[in-house]
């Protein structure tokens, strides 16, 4: 993936085409296909480049700040040495504190997010801030971003959307033909580029077929996890949990099925307003109060069936380990089903640890279904 990606970067470079880093699954990048630029995703997922980012930054900082900020540094990422600008918003604070530095020696846009996603003014504010991301965009790309072209851009990300929802469909099969880790796979740090499109197309089409094999044993466990996302190189949770036994049929994070959910609205009389509403929706836990969240989790576990949760939230992150009560507390209580709270950072140090918790966890839930609590 990352190999297709550097290509793609070299080629949109040979074309006069901008190269844009983004950090947040808030940014539109239909804005930035918009004005013929790429959207590359730049979030660190190496636990080696974050002793670089600990001369300037906290010990007691989430890791994935950490290693998008190391990568900085040391300008070791290929990705982020080619980006003409880099794109973000005002998320939790580590983040946003984390570009102040970033911005002393790279182009960066900072766009303000609400943090109260129904408060008053709150979907004007954002609409506001999308508009001015298109005049930034056109100026500093020196691209003319226009409505048909934003329109083109909505539709290909709709596309995109709805193909890896296809993907992700899979799962809720009784016998799904992906594990979560495979899935998490088919996800490119750059969006919209047609080769992909057609790979996911090629993909769905081969897995669709009822005889395609199952990828997980017929014992596997269940599982739907939630929390932080697991960028590039950061799966280890998810192959522990795989490992143990289980087959993650459901991704909730914002590398999984969050961002896919929804679409925008290509025939809106104002695409600017459609894209504000449809990234305001975003249930991240940096927003309050995060009622969709939940609302979402409730969703997700009708379509998907699991058998228990387990939420990852990555060490520091104040925002998902505090909403993780209220996760809980839904989750055991609303959906009766077990649920399982993962802290770690980027070390591999505690694996065996987690795969002990997760080995548990599991066979509480064979016990369950074997008592005929739990069915497929
Ligand atoms: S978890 Fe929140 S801050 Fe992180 S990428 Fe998703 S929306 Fe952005
Ligand atoms: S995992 Fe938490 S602390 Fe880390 S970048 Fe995302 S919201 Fe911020």
């Amino acid at each position: 993936m990352i190999g297709h990606c550097l290509d793609a970067v070299a080629s949109a470079k040979a074309d006069g085409r901008g190269v844009v880093g983004i950090l947040c699954e808030y940014t539109p990048r239909e804005m930035i296909l918009a004005a013929r630029a790429l959207p590359v995703c730049l979030c660190g997922g190496s636990a080696d480049t974050i002793p670089s980012a600990e001369e300037d930054l906290p010990a007691n900082l989430c890791p994935l700040i950490k290693s998008t900020y190391g990568y900085h540094v040391q300008r070791s990422n290929p990705l982020l040495e080619q980006a003409d600008l880099v794109v973000a918003e005002t998320t939790c604070d580590g983040k946003k504190k984390m570009y102040e530095l970033m911005a002393r020696t790279r182009p960066m846009l900072v766009l303000e997010l609400p943090q109260n996603p129904e408060g008053p003014g709150a979907l004007e504010a954002w609409r506001g801030q999308m508009a001015w991301l298109r005049d930034q965009l056109q100026e500093r790309l020196g691209v003319r971003n226009t409505d048909p072209s934003l329109r083109e851009a909505i539709a290909t990300m709709n596309r995109e959307r709805s193909l890896r929802r296809r993907l992700a469909g899979l799962m809720a099969r009784p016998h799904p033909p992906l594990t979560g880790l495979q899935l998490l796979e088919f996800k490119s740090s750059i969006s919209g580029q047609e080769a992909d499109l057609a790979q996911y197309e090629r993909a769905a089409t081969a897995l669709e077929c009822p005889s395609a094999p199952p990828a997980a044993s017929d014992e596997a466990v269940r599982v739907l996890l939630t929390g932080v996302p697991l960028v590039h190189g950061a799966q280890r949770v998810l192959q522990i949990i795989e490992s143990a036994g289980a087959v993650v049929v459901c991704m909730e994070n914002c590398t999984g099925v969050k961002p896919l959910l929804e679409d925008v609205d290509e025939r809106a009389a104002d695409p600017l307003a459609a894209l504000a509403e449809k990234y305001l929706r975003l249930p991240c836990s940096v927003m309050t109060p995060n009622r969709r969240r939940l609302e979402q989790l409730a969703q997700l576990a009708r379509v998907y069936r699991p058998q228990c949760v387990v939420e990852l939230v990555w060490q520091a992150c104040l925002t998902y380990d505090v909403e993780s009560a209220l996760v809980k507390a839904f989750v055991e209580r609303e959906l009766g089903l077990p649920y399982l709270r993962i802290q770690t950072d980027y070390s591999p140090a505690d694996s065996a640890r987690i795969a002990v918790r997760v080995e548990a966890l599991l066979e509480m839930v064979r016990s369950r279904s074997a008592g005929g609590v739990a069915a497929r």
